[in-house]
Parts: structure tokens; C-alpha cells; sequence
């Protein structure tokens, strides 16, 4: 399932991206290029714009129902049953690609010799060519992550 996210829910699109999923999203766009490209990619739209919604024919919507991010999140993972498919730093946040495997030795020349030493595996964009390893990623994030997780409704 891939998304193409409203404008006025960045922070929505960048934690989709952050967990693993294809969403799509600009900050400015007008409504009849975002539900063009929706139609054309196959994109489920989130949006909490009711105007927006009803103008979406033949294309999947969800209506976002909360103000906070993280409460938004739950509703996407919940409303498709996703939970599964998180698969967090999965995926460029700026490019929205997924990232490739980067073996140790094609990482040498890439990053730092320290960041050599100290990191397991790399991964690379292959849209921007950024070089991603474990601890990229801020302590901040890891426990943002982690309460998420925590929300899922246990289901049998
Ligand atoms: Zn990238």
C-alpha cells in the first residue's frame, strides 16, 4: 500500500517514511496535480481536508481525524492493518526511495573513518546517494518509535 500525503500533514508523511512506507509528499502542490498523481501511482490519500476528499473520485481516501502526528500514525497503521509492515529506517525521508544494503567493504571511502570502525551496516539511497548506519539516527527517534509500537492494539 503507498500513500501521497495532504500538504498540511508533513510530519505525517516523514513518520510513514520513517517506519518503512512509500508516502508521497510536497509542501506545495495543487489539489488537481496531487490527485492526478494519486490516480496515476495508485496512492491511497491522506488528507484532512473535507473539500479535498470530495473532489478525489476513483481514488482511495482516508480522512485524518486527529491534530498530533503520532495519534495520525496509529490511525493510518490501524485503518489498513499495517502494523506488520513497519519497518522503521527502511527508506530515504527526503527522497521517499527505499534503501539499499551497502556491504562494509563499498562503505569504506564513504563515511568517516570512525563511523567506519563503530558501525555494522550501511545502507545507501540510491536516489541521493546518502549513507545511513545505525546511530544515524537520534536517540529521540529510536524512543518515538518505540512508543508507537507500544499502540498497537492487540489483536488475535
Ligand atoms: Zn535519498
Amino acid at each position: 500500500m503507498i500513500f501521497i500525503v495532504d500538504c498540511m500533514l508533513g510530519k505525517l508523511a516523514k513518520w510513514l517514511k520513517i517506519l518503512g512506507f512509500d508516502a508521497l509528499y510536497f509542501s506545495k502542490i495543487e489539489d488537481s496535480d496531487l490527485l492526478a498523481l494519486a490516480q496515476k501511482e495508485g496512492r491511497v490519500l491522506l488528507s484532512r481536508d473535507n473539500g479535498l476528499i470530495e473532489k478525489s473520485r476513483n481514488i482511495e481516501t482516508l480522512f485524518i481525524e486527529s491534530e498530533a502526528w503520532n495519534t495520525q500514525v496509529e490511525q493510518v497503521l490501524n485503518e489498513f492493518g499495517l502494523w506488520e509492515d513497519v519497518s522503521p529506517y527502511s527508506r530515504c525521508i527526503e527522497c521517499n526511495i527505499e534503501l539499499k544494503d551497502l556491504p562494509k567493504g563499498r562503505a569504506r571511502n564513504l563515511v568517516t573513518p570512525f563511523v567506519f570502525e563503530q558501525a555494522e551496516s550501511f545502507a545507501l539511497c540510491p536516489e541521493c546517494d546518502r549513507v545511513f548506519w545505525k546511530g544515524t539516527h537520534h536517540k529521540d527517534m529510536e524512543f518515538k518509535i518505540e512508543e508507537i509500537l507500544s499502540k498497537r492494539k492487540r489483536k488475535k
